[in-house]
């Protein structure tokens, strides 16, 4: 099961200035003002060119040298908001290079990897855009969450109370804090308990066995490998968090009860102890693994451009067989009720989620038999169109259509063909 964030995005608002001719030599003033004009039509990449060029005419003119960061910066902000990262880091690192003490610079290459998933190095930026701004609350918030990912609870805690007490009123801000809270209660009595291997950091209460943490370890490595390569390549650079729980530690933290067998909302949270105090099988623990690093993949893929029938239907694939038994489930719920519209399947909030547990495990049932069926009879090269086109898409009707040729009524009919063969 997931729960996301979506991607950070900065808004970036510059002023770029015009050059009068007195000072410069008329070559560069052109060139400059060339520029500017291409900026102020948001054409970032031209502007990059004449100031650029600008640039190595009048070295030393403050003015070109911040027309071109700003105008590099402009660009990364759009590679960003696209979910190109790492086009993102190269401009502002661009800008940087021009002037090591930028701020906003700092702040925005910080954003650029807690993006992408690279935490150290994001805390560097974060830690430095603070050093320049104290005070700037963004930067402030920002550090924490980057913090936070890296399973620093404590300084994560300190920057957003600073936050909270200069501006009691940000609400989302509020709740994770009160749920990093809630985390920290449980999660300090696990002391210091952490083992590594080369993607994941994994954090668990005394209880847990070495037996259980090193076979954790090893199934992660398996997945990293093996769903990284059937979803196109998808290596997050990670460290990944990863958290384990008994069953009574894991609703503490996620609150979400007793049904849901684990959660990706950042760090991957599996309880793997249940309520008599024993162990779960080596399979189950294996397919809760699966299951949770799909959503890794899906994340790191697509953000918060995914419906939830993809993602779960990946993760659900990744992770089981969808075997006879479940095909028969299916086929009994179809013949009776037909299958749940697949707009209704695109969000499911936690009510939805709360309301009916059959309706859910059915929910979960037909994503599973929809991305199967997608899978087996079009093959993995179509399906990862269509996660390129999800995230090009304006809804998921569309990419499905672009890709398969098949609106949402079609695939409907796809699906009941393949659970009644
Ligand atoms: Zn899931």
């Amino acid at each position: 099961m997931p729960k996301y964030f979506s991607c950070f995005v900065i808004s970036v608002f510059f002023f770029i200035c015009l050059l009068s001719f007195e000072i410069f030599a008329s070559e560069a003033m052109e060139l400059n003002n060339q520029g500017v004009e291409a900026y102020n039509l948001k054409d970032y990449e031209k502007a990059i060119l004449f100031l650029s060029r600008a640039l190595s005419l009048s070295p030393d003119s403050e003015i070109v040298q911040n027309n071109l960061s700003n105008a590099l910066q402009a660009l990364a902000e759009e590679e960003n908001k696209r979910g190109n990262f790492k086009k993102a880091i190269e401009l502002v690192d661009g800008a940087i290079k021009i002037n090591s003490n930028n701020f906003f610079a700092h702040l925005q290459k910080g954003v650029f990897l807690l993006n992408s998933g690279q935490l150290l190095d994001a805390i560097r930026h974060l830690e430095m855009a603070v050093r320049l701004k104290p005070g700037y609350l963004d930067a402030h918030e920002l550090l924490g969450e980057a913090y936070y990912r890296d399973n620093d609870i404590l300084s994560a805690r300190t920057q957003w109370e600073y936050v909270l007490q200069m501006e009691p009123n940000r609400k989302q801000l509020k709740e994770r804090y009160d749920k990093a809270c809630r985390e920290e209660v449980v999660e300090n009595s696990f002391s210091k308990t952490v083992s590594q291997s080369r993607h994941f950091n994994l954090t668990y209460p005394k209880e847990i066995t070495y037996k259980i943490r090193s076979y954790v370890l090893s199934v992660l490595e398996q997945a990293y490998l093996e769903i990284g390569r059937k979803l196109g390549g998808i290596f997050p650079a990670g460290p990944i968090q990863v958290i384990l729980y008994d069953i009574q530690q894991f609703e503490a933290v996620v609150q979400m009860g007793q049904t849901v067998g684990g959660v990706y909302d950042g760090k991957i949270r599996i309880p793997v102890i249940n309520e008599e105090g024993e162990e779960l099988s080596d399979e189950e623990i294996r397919r809760r693994i699966y299951h949770e690093y799909v959503h890794v993949v899906v994340y790191e893929l697509l953000k918060d451009k995914v419906p939830w029938w993809v993602n779960e239907g990946l993760a659900e694939n990744f992770s089981k067989e969808f075997s006879n038994r479940e095909k028969m489930i299916l086929e009994k719920f179809v013949n009776n009720n037909g299958l749940i519209p697949y707009n209704r399947l695109e969000k499911i909030s936690l009510k939805d989620m709360f309301a009916s547990e059959t309706k859910m495990s059915l929910a979960y049932l037909q994503s599973h038999a929809t991305v199967n069926m997608l899978w087996s009879k079009y093959g993995q090269g179509r399906f990862l169109n269509f996660i390129q086109a999800l995230k090009r898409s304006e809804n998921p009707e569309e990419a499905i259509r672009n890709i398969y040729h098949l609106d949402y009524a079609g695939l409907s009919k796809g699906v009941i063909q393949f659970i009644q063969r």
